[in-house]
């Protein structure tokens, strides 16, 4: 989407510190971090969130997951750490474009705010 803030990030448009790609997926430094390790993992394809995701995106969101969990391996932050996906304003969704969270290098509370 031309005016999606993550596709633009994708398209090179607007400057990130892009610390992961492959095919389906990057990853990107949050640039408001939460916790010493604040990473952001997109899919490439434009999914507003997790409310329109459909079935034939089951395997990219599972994907995403994944990248989270090899980047926080390759983190050494596997004593902790959280993915999490905002849906909806109320829930602090900021940007339309799917994304998870991985935040970790802290000690989280439950529940969250
Ligand atoms: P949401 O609030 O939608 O769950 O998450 C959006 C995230 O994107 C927030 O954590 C916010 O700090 C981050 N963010 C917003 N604008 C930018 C940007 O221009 N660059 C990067 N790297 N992160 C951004
Ligand atoms: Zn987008």
């Amino acid at each position: 989407m031309s005016d999606c803030l993550f596709c633009r990030i994708m398209r090179g448009e607007v400057p990130s510190k892009k610390i992961y790609e492959d095919e389906h997926t990057f990853a990107i430094e949050d640039i408001n971090p939460q916790g010493p390790t604040h990473v952001l993992v997109i899919p490439k394809k434009h999914i507003a969130g997790l409310k329109e995701a459909t079935a034939e995106d089951t395997e990219l969101i599972g994907r995403c997951h994944l990248t989270a969990a090899r980047i926080a391996k390759e983190r050494s932050i596997e004593d902790g750490y959280r993915t999490v996906l905002n849906v909806g304003p109320r829930a602090g969704q900021s940007v339309f474009h799917l994304h998870v969270h991985l935040i970790g290098g802290r000690t989280l509370h439950w529940p969250p705010g």
